[in-house]
């Protein structure tokens, strides 16, 4: 057995090709980090579930157990659970969604669900297009199936169709494949942006000139602040779209439950796909999501999350103006993140090791692209600190930046 210079892992000539795209990204390096209690963390999404009602759920826990424990505890279908699927259309409705429950899919997570749309998916060298910035973790998925990511340009109103446009035709003239367009369009991470309704349909108008799916991922959509965004891509087109949603952030990630909607002819492959891979969801956590939706006032608690969120996001917006009055940034209307821009001659991940010195942790703008663009950029969340130590962060933020402009 040969060994690399430099390299423990004795086994590294044996991994697969695809297995070079598994690189640890930086949001993961940085949560040895940023989980130390003296730092405030603006790095992590993390949702706040201390918010969550824990006797409603501990008490839906018992009744699982106690109703129905043995089927709970066994198999479940290869699709989900029959009941709780019911239940995910009623939280897309809110969306304008209508769907039949034969085309929902449960997964372990949306994560989960990015893995198996880009098995089903994509072939080595294929292109997938996204956002630029674009949810690193799922880029990490197209890589690990070896895509090759080419961004279009975002603006306040999310992604640009021009540059869509222009992007398909040239990497069309490239002769290569584009398979589907991963988007994020309502309070992106990490952008915070939201695409426009015009451009919801221009995108989809787009996308079905060209041949190209759209992946529409949105875990925040419900999460707004100042009122109810555009209707999901996926309400006004259905052959189209392949819809991520997910209960991480109206409820808890520890459960692990999320969901795809794809149209009719794709469901079959994938729930082959989740059966290749975990045989079926889990049957516990969907009945406790199931049994805490039949009880609970769910839709009551996510307005508990938006009053939670906007507060934090008003805390972290007063003080970037009071702090930091000359750097750009995005004015999310939900979700969990703002994107800020800083000086040009400034690099936001050589600056970390100083912001960790003055405890305080951000991710870098570079790590939401696959082409080395966002140097000058960094991503701050707002979803868990609680408002003081947003302001606490933000200050201690505005002593590294303003340390690096001077020097
Ligand atoms: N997509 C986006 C845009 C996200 O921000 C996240 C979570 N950070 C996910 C997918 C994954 O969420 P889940 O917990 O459902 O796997």
């Amino acid at each position: 057995m040969t060994t690399q210079p430099n390299n423990l892992d004795q086994w590294f000539h044996h991994y697969a090709d695809r297995a070079s795209g598994l690189a640890a990204s930086e949001v993961r390096a940085l949560f040895a980090v940023a989980s130390r209690p003296e730092v405030v963390s603006l790095a992590g999404g993390m949702p706040y579930v201390s918010a969550l009602p824990q006797d409603l759920i501990t008490e839906s826990i018992d009744r699982v157990m106690r109703d129905r424990g043995p089927a709970a505890l066994q198999y479940g279908s290869g699709q989900g659970l029959p009941a709780l699927r019911e239940q995910i259309l009623e939280v897309m409705a809110l969306e304008g969604i209508r769907a039949s429950v034969d085309d929902v899919v449960v997964t372990t997570g949306s994560q989960h669900a990015l893995e198996l749309v880009t098995k089903l998916f994509i072939n080595p060298e294929d292109v997938v297009i996204a956002e630029g910035p674009s949810y690193v973790t799922a880029m990490v998925v197209f890589k690990s199936f070896q895509a090759e990511i080419t961004h279009v340009e975002m603006d306040d109103f999310g992604l640009v169709p021009d540059s869509l446009r222009a992007h398909i035709a040239s990497v069309r003239t490239a002769g290569k494949t584009i398979k589907f367009l991963y988007t994020v369009p309502t309070f992106s991470n990490p952008a915070g942006v939201t695409l426009s309704w015009q451009r919801r349909l221009e995108v989809l108008e787009i996308c079905r000139e060209n041949g190209i799916l759209v992946l529409e991922d949105n875990p925040y959509g419900l999460l707004y602040f100042d009122g109810p965004p555009p209707h999901a891509m996926r309400s006004v087109e259905e052959d189209g779209v392949i819809y991520l949603g997910t209960f991480s952030k109206t409820l808890a990630p520890g459960f692990r439950v999320g969901w795809v909607l794809a149209p009719h002819a794709i469901r079959e492959k994938l729930i082959l796909a989740n059966e290749a891979a975990i045989l079926s969801p889990s049957s516990f956590t969907q009945s406790i999501i199931s049994e805490y939706m039949s009880v609970a006032d769910w839709k009551g608690q996510i307005d508990t999350f938006r009053g939670v969120y906007r507060e934090r996001r008003d805390a972290m917006l007063d003080a970037l103006d009071d702090y930091l009055p000359d750097l750009q940034w995005t004015v999310p209307n939900g979700g969990f993140y703002i994107w800020v821009t800083l000086p040009d001659n400034l690099d936001s991940k050589s600056m970390l090791p100083r912001a960790v010195k003055e405890l305080v942790a951000y991710t870098p703008g570079t790590a939401f692209f696959a082409d080395g663009n966002g140097r000058n950029n960094m991503r701050l969340s707002f979803c868990y600190p609680t408002p003081d130590f947003i302001r606490e962060g933000i200050r201690r933020l505005s002593t590294v930046i303003n340390g690096e402009i001077e020097l």
